[in-house]
């Protein structure tokens, strides 16, 4: 009796440390001072890093990002970038053929740990560093560097002189400490997309010439000094003489980006029950985005209502970058484009906020989780904002993801971001497949659920960096539902869904339905009975892997519930309770959320001459 309960508690404590432990968090807080020399594009600064180690592991190294260094000839961007079939059009041969003072360089000019200097080792855009003292478990340490940069003519997200004439993109732009968690760290060389670091704060003060104007990640402290639109209603503005410091604070962000340009306009709006919204755009842009300003208030109206509450109290829409691309508290897109496409790309990337700035998955490892995610929250948000049907705002996302098939070029979206075959596959992998996940998944558990789903993710994993097991988790948890069959083929495979009508045969008065899985990805089936006096039900089959059923999702037909499809048969029976000449249609998921490959076999219409299956009457 001793011996077992002795057992139990064993069990039960070891259970719950696991429980904790798994979910410990870094922490870094950066202090910097730099200074930008406009003329020379070059950064000097100061960098004070505490950082926590909250691990049970004793840390011997730590590695730093120096993404500046990708733009060099010869880099692995570079490399990359020359060799992958479908390149990235910003990018190409730019990189191996910049000049000395055109590259971006990230060179280290002290690093002291505790007041002892550390040896550092520089490989590409990665810097090891051996430490002099080793960071004990739940322990802090203190790093202080001194760096100077070369700002790069710019090729991808950062850099200055970007192809509308903004001064300074400057993102990726400081010494970042790489991520460690559960599984190692994470410092992967910057070939060409996706970040991932750990939660911290900064205190970031930036001086330069005073005509330029700042916007970027964080809150400005000393606006009243700075002016540009950041102080105070009536206050005036004395700038002192010479070069300008702006002191910003960011808290528990991921990152720190700014955006530098004389030319900016400063616009200012506010989200009823959300953050103040900074719009920064030159003069000739000036139509679009003023008429951009009150549909961005919308759009995080629509997040915050649908998606879960963005937690902080700003966010800059700055006109910077090569596109649109995301950072904690704002965003650096293009700015010139149509004013269709600048709502688009602001709305996607300010969506990012919820799912790169808030939850902050590892987007390098799970890009799907984040760019996937995005795009169907503002593609939703989009359909509202603009009034087209709902229904339709993901159709994009399901016709990327068939052609992607049909061109042969799938490949299973659980791989690492850089290490796809191709951009192609890559970006439909991450933007559409990621989309179709959600909007399928709405079909899997019902439409109510996954939206309570999603904002039960929001709350219960912001400032945590979910992986994907933790997003079904919750949605398991919300509906009650098995749902890691669901993920597995999907993030796992290149398996596809195909359901059709094989048969339908009439017999007593009743009409049997024989229905295939042709294809390897098994699903639950929404079978529509349209009869001839107008009428609908639904005959719904769950699999069984779900070991339940999805809640009645439309009240306006009459839902019947079928046995579950055990996922090993290959068909399945229906009987309909009716003859078959008062049947006007059959079809398989009318809503189409299910991404079946071929839809030809799916529907079955009886006015037709000719049927192409085998109709027949016993
Ligand atoms: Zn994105």
């Amino acid at each position: 009796m001793l011996k077992y309960l002795s057992a139990l508690v064993i069990l039960v404590s070891g259970y719950s440390l696991t429980a904790q432990d798994y979910r410990w968090q870094q922490r870094v807080e950066y202090v910097m001072d730099v200074r930008l020399d406009t003329k020379t594009h070059k950064v000097n600064g100061s960098q004070k890093l505490t950082y926590y180690n909250n691990s049970k592991d004793t840390l011997r190294k730590v590695y730093y990002h120096l993404c500046f260094n990708a733009f060099q000839p010869g880099s692995m961007m570079d490399v990359r970038s020359r060799n992958i079939a479908d390149p990235d059009g910003r990018v190409q041969d730019r990189i191996s053929k910049l000049k000395d003072d055109e590259i971006g360089y990230q060179h280290i000019q002290s690093l002291k740990q505790d007041g002892k200097d550390a040896t550092y080792h520089i490989e590409g855009t990665i810097m090891e560093v051996t430490l002099p003292k080793p960071i004990l478990p739940n322990s802090k340490t203190v790093f202080d560097m001194k760096f100077e940069s070369q700002v790069p003519v710019q090729i991808r997200r950062s850099g200055r002189n970007n192809r509308e004439g903004i001064a300074y993109s400057m993102t990726q732009w400081y010494p970042k400490m790489a991520e460690y968690d559960h599984q190692g760290w994470h410092a992967y060389q910057y070939v060409a997309r996706e970040f991932h670091s750990p939660w911290g704060d900064f205190d970031v003060k930036i001086t330069l010439d005073p005509t330029f104007i700042i916007g970027g990640t964080g809150k400005l402290q000393n606006a009243d000094k700075v002016g540009y639109g950041y102080e105070k209603a009536g206050t005036t503005v004395k700038r002192p003489s010479g070069d300008l410091t702006w002191h910003f604070i960011a808290k528990n962000v991921i990152d720190f980006a700014w955006a530098a340009d004389p030319d900016y306009q400063h616009d200012i709006m506010q989200v009823p029950n959300g953050p103040e919204l900074h719009f920064f755009y030159q003069s000739k842009t000036a139509d679009n985005w003023k008429k951009m300003q009150p549909l961005a208030v919308k759009h995080f109206e629509f997040m915050n209502k649908t998606f879960g509450k963005y937690p902080y109290d700003t966010y800059s829409i700055v006109q910077g970058g090569d596109g649109g691309m995301e950072y904690p508290m704002c965003t650096l897109i293009l700015g010139e484009g149509s004013f269709g496409g600048l709502v688009g790309v602001m709305a996607h990337e300010a969506a990012h906020s919820w799912y790169q700035g808030v939850l902050a998955s590892n987007e390098a490892l799970y890009p799907w989780l984040d760019e996937g995610f995005t795009d169907f929250a503002s593609q939703e948000s989009e359909a509202q904002l603009f009034n087209t049907p709902a229904a339709e705002a993901h159709t994009g996302s399901y016709r990327g993801y068939f052609s992607l098939i049909k061109r042969g070029l799938q490949e299973p979206i659980s791989q690492h971001s850089d290490h796809y075959n191709t951009n192609a596959a890559y970006s439909i992998a991450s933007y559409s497949m990621g989309t179709v996940f959600l909007q399928q998944l709405k079909y899997v558990i019902g439409e109510e659920t996954f939206y309570k789903g999603m904002r039960q993710y929001f709350n219960a994993w912001k400032f945590k960096h979910p992986e994907p097991n933790d997003f079904i988790r919750v949605m398991e948890k919300v509906t009650g539902l098995q749902l890691k069959w669901y993920m597995s083929y999907w993030v796992n495979t290149t398996k596809h869904i195909d359901y059709g009508i094989r048969t339908i045969v009439e017999n007593d008065g009743a009409t049997f339905v024989t229905l295939e899985r042709a294809d390897n990805f098994p699903m639950p089936v929404d079978l529509v009975v349209t009869y001839k006096d107008g009428t609908k039900e639904l005959y719904y089959i769950p699999l069984n892997e779900m070991l339940g059923s999805k809640p009645v999702e439309d009240k306006s037909m009459n839902r019947i519930d079928l046995l579950a499809w055990p996922w090993v048969n290959p068909t399945y029976v229906v009987k309909v309770n009716k003859k078959a000449s008062e049947i006007a249609t059959i079809e398989i998921d009318p809503t189409e959320r299910m991404a079946d490959l071929e839809r030809k076999n799916n529907l079955v219409d009886f006015s037709k001459a000719v049927i192409p299956f085998e109709y027949k009457v016993k």
